[in-house]
């Protein structure tokens, strides 16, 4: 080992002085002492305190060159005030003592966890993968802005089914900006009211819509909550929900066909649930034999594809117009699983119009899912959600940021 001053100038501690250096082909040791020059002071009241007794600590610190592993050894100070009878330790304010880390080495981890998964930071650093996300994770805590809550006008809430053992969490979106506001595990009441009890009464006024999906216990926290926003039920669930009626009546045609007739049947289901302005020509063909041989599916269909002409009204009044025709129209079928969307539909007609006047979109949802499935590939896993919501939220803050 070899000391090798011109290194020096890399190691500013304040407040401590380089007392020794040991450089070695793989390994680096600093080791610092007090800087004498400068007086103690209290932590905790700022005045001037005794210093009772030094105790070496370690810390890692970036590699150099060749060197993966650089310590950096160190008195840590205790002391006592007598003003605010209080014991205290200091450590260099670029050391984080919990970590035994410097902070440059722990900012500069985070930044490898952006774009690589923790498992691989082992190759790069003496440091294992569960050290790197604890450091990541705690690096974004302290860093990353908080989302902006002054100017929330039309939330998304959704659930969202993570991991192979239908662990849900709770998720909300800001549904002009696509910030993500807010994570939680369950599905529950309890998961989205933890959301509400962040914002101020102020910020809650804002709030002019919420886009959720009818199923769930949502609602009735929004109602709460937040009782003078208007709840948006989502497009894409009501038109599945819809989609799975028409469905429900071409799987019970089928089961009560005679064997000549099953040949019309087979094979349609994508085709009765593909918009028809989608469908190739042979499809359309297809489509029109079934219905002449099928008068019940040829009815669903058309109950279905006219239910599309909802969302194409600007004003709600005639919407509603649109619905009462439509529901009777459908009770008139008799169609067991279509009579019990319709009912479903007036029973939430008011959440259904909204969408008329506020045309939330989920788009903002999509592609928080696809950023979160890569995030949990590549990441963290989602095991501790604290962590995934800081890394979601990591992916939002701009790379000018350095985290
Ligand atoms: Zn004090």
């Amino acid at each position: 080992m070899s000391s090798h001053p011109s290194l020096r100038h890399l190691y500013n501690f304040s407040g401590w002085v380089i007392h020794e250096m040991q450089v070695a082909q793989d390994l680096v040791v600093i080791k610092l002492h007090r800087d004498k020059r400068h007086r103690i002071y209290c932590p905790h009241c700022i005045r001037k305190a005794g210093l009772n007794r030094k105790v070496m600590q370690t810390a890692y610190d970036l590699p150099v060159g060749p060197a993966n592993l650089v310590i950096v050894q160190y008195e840590a100070l205790q002391g006592y005030c007598s003003h605010c009878k209080s014991h205290f330790t200091i450590h260099p304010q670029e050391i984080d003592r919990y970590a035994h880390a410097t902070t440059r080495l722990m900012h500069y981890v985070c930044r490898l966890c952006r774009f690589m998964p923790a498992d691989k930071i082992p190759v790069f650093l003496p440091i294992s993968a569960s050290t790197a996300r604890r450091w990541d994770k705690r690096i974004l805590a302290k860093h990353l802005p908080n989302p902006d809550l002054d100017n929330l006008r039309i939330l998304l809430i959704d659930e969202k089914s993570i991991g192979a053992h239908h662990h849900y969490m709770t998720v909300v979106i800001n549904g002009e900006t696509g910030e993500v506001l807010h994570l939680a595990e369950g599905k529950k009441k309890t998961s989205l009211e933890s959301f509400f009890h962040q914002l101020t009464q102020k910020q809650i006024k804002k709030i002019k819509a919420v886009g959720i999906d009818r199923a769930g216990a949502y609602k009735a926290v929004i109602e709460e909550y937040a009782p003078k926003a208007q709840i948006v039920f989502d497009k894409f669930h009501i038109v599945s929900n819809l989609n799975a009626a028409v469905d429900e009546v071409r799987r019970s045609e089928w089961r009560n066909a005679a064997k000549e007739d099953k040949k019309f049947i087979k094979g349609q289901r994508f085709n009765l649930l593909r918009n028809a302005q989608n469908l190739r020509d042979e499809q359309c063909d297809s489509l029109a034999r079934l219905f002449e041989a099928n008068e019940v599916l040829s009815q669903a269909y058309l109950l279905k594809d006219a239910f599309s002409t909802l969302w194409t009204y600007v004003r709600p009044k005639w919407a509603s117009k649109f619905l009462d025709n439509w529901i009777d129209w459908a009770k008139e079928t008799g169609l067991k699983s279509l009579v019990r969307f319709a009912k479903g539909v007036d029973r939430d007609r008011n959440e259904i119009l909204a969408w008329i006047k506020h045309r939330i979109t989920s788009a903002k949802l999509e592609s928080f899912n696809a950023t979160i499935n890569r995030i949990v590939k590549r990441a963290c896993g989602y095991r501790d959600l604290d962590y995934l919501y800081l890394k979601i939220r990591q992916e939002a803050a701009p790379p000018v940021l350095q985290l």
